[in-house]
């Protein structure tokens, strides 16, 4: 039998979470390997924006001048009910010191995290697999599949494995990043239950030849909530809550398990470029925005979903493994990287000076009270006096709608005549070492 590959950090999932903890990880000199199920980085650029703690932090570790290649800078955020503004937020008015979220792709963000890892000494083993994960008070011990690639599904292309050779892998700890269905989380058998509705959305991103909008809008119309990012320069991405069309059609599903679909423009169906122009009509009559060039569009499913603990003895989660959320204040992913940094550093500290375990447990803590107060389980926003009062009875959903993570919520909040309650964010110590390791 073939021996099992010995390495300090093993991490299951090369998305952004993923590639990101092997980043510091490798910088700080801890051998870590990263495997991945499918053939290459994402293609796609699901989640659209970095905000502005989040550059900070990629800053830290010399990444920013990369990320923003490409990037469109927002410093505005503008809410309205129906047709009227019912408050914005300027960052260039805030304390914020980058006032400005980034609106680009997930991929591009996925290319600059992988790039810095090759340049650090570490290559994302694609194609392969994580079968079977146990541990004992020593080691975690991972079973993996080398896949052969062999693509199905027209749309949303992944890989469906044929298995080359079988690989094992012993390490100190593993790390989960393996994303909403995380094979990790549930080899622990960790209940990962739904904490509030889900919610759909229809998602369309084109060119226009609107070039008048420089803000993020976030409109309420009849309980629904519609979302337009701007990008690049001419285009937008508008996001459209749906209500009462029920699961998607059964065209959409059958293809991929994945409850998310993206359809060509020229198909017919429930979200072709009419489709768009009725939505367009009914939700922002106002918008001047002309469809130029539709890239693509889809409907997705966001759960929303905490998992009860974010991992135990030497085996820890983080990202969409440990919590699912609605996509309109982008929180999944930005928190996502956030606390993967605190974990990262919380692993190397235990590989590197053989701190003790017991700084998991802190991370399960911080993690977990940070997700109930994000997914509105524990405190919320609490209004202050001369808060819009039709903000003031949204404020339920309002949090999530902040494009904001960590300290910067106060701020936002603020600007909009809130307070966070029942949750203070701590603000994050600078521990980058730019350097390769
Ligand atoms: C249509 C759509 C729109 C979205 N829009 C937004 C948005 O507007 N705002 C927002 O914040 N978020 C959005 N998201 C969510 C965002 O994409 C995720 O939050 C983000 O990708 C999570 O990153 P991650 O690294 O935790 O997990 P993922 O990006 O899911 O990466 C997990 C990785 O693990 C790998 N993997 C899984 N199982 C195994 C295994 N057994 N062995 C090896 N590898 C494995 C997968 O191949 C994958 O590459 C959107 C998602 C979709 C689908």
């Amino acid at each position: 039998m073939k021996k099992a590959r010995n390495v300090e950090v093993l991490i299951v999932g090369a998305g952004p979470v993923g590639l990101f903890a092997a980043l510091i990880l490798a910088r700080r000199g801890v051998d870590v390997e990263i495997i991945d199920s499918q053939a290459h980085g994402s293609a796609h650029s699901y989640a659209l924006t970095v905000h502005s703690q989040t550059l900070g932090m990629l800053e830290e570790y010399g990444l920013l001048e990369q990320v923003l290649q490409g990037a469109r800078k927002v410093s505005r955020i503008d809410y309205f009910q129906g047709r009227n503004r019912t408050g914005g937020i300027d960052l260039r008015s805030t304390s914020l010191r980058i006032p400005y979220v980034a609106v680009v792709g997930q991929n591009h963000l996925e290319a600059v995290l992988e790039d810095a890892l090759e340049q650090a000494g570490v290559r994302v083993q694609w194609k392969h697999r994580a079968a079977q994960v146990k541990q004992d008070a020593d080691r975690v011990y991972v079973s993996g599949d080398e896949l052969e690639e062999s693509v199905i599904g027209y749309a949303v292309a992944h890989g469906e494995g044929i298995v080359r050779r079988r690989r094992e892998y012993t390490a100190s700890l593993l790390l989960g990043a393996d994303g909403y269905n995380s094979f990790v989380r549930r080899s622990l058998n960790i209940a990962f239950p739904e904490v509030g509705s889900p919610e759909d959305y229809a998602v369309f991103q084109f060119d226009t030849l609107c070039g008048e909008c420089d803000a993020v809008q976030i409109v309420e119309k009849e309980g629904l909530v519609n979302v337009r990012w701007p990008i690049g320069a001419n285009g937008c991405r508008w996001t459209f809550e749906l209500a009462g069309e029920g699961t998607p059609p059964e065209y959409l599903r059958r293809k991929d398990p994945n409850l998310v679909q993206r359809i060509d423009h020229t198909a017919t169906g429930p979200l072709d470029e009419a489709r768009l122009q009725e939505l367009l009509a009914e939700r922002v009559p106002w918008c001047p925005a002309k469809v130029e060039n539709e890239y693509w569009n889809l409907w997705a499913r966001f759960e929303r979903r905490l998992a009860e603990r974010f991992g135990e003895g030497r085996v820890w989660l983080a990202g969409d493994a440990g919590h699912l959320s609605a996509p309109v204040g982008v929180q999944s992913m930005n928190v996502g990287l956030t606390e993967v940094c605190d974990l990262a550093e919380r692993l190397a500290e235990v590989v590197n000076t053989g701190a003790s375990l017991e700084t998991l447990e802190a991370y399960n803590e911080d993690r977990l009270s940070e997700w109930s107060f994000l997914q509105g389980l524990n405190g919320g926003l609490e209004p202050m006096p001369g808060a819009e009062p039709a903000l003031v009875d949204t404020r339920a959903r309002l949090l999530s709608w902040l494009p904001a993570s960590g300290p910067d919520l106060e701020v936002f909040a603020g600007a909009l005549g809130f307070k966070l309650s029942g949750w203070s964010p701590r603000p994050r110590a600078e521990k980058a070492k730019s350097g390769a390791a």
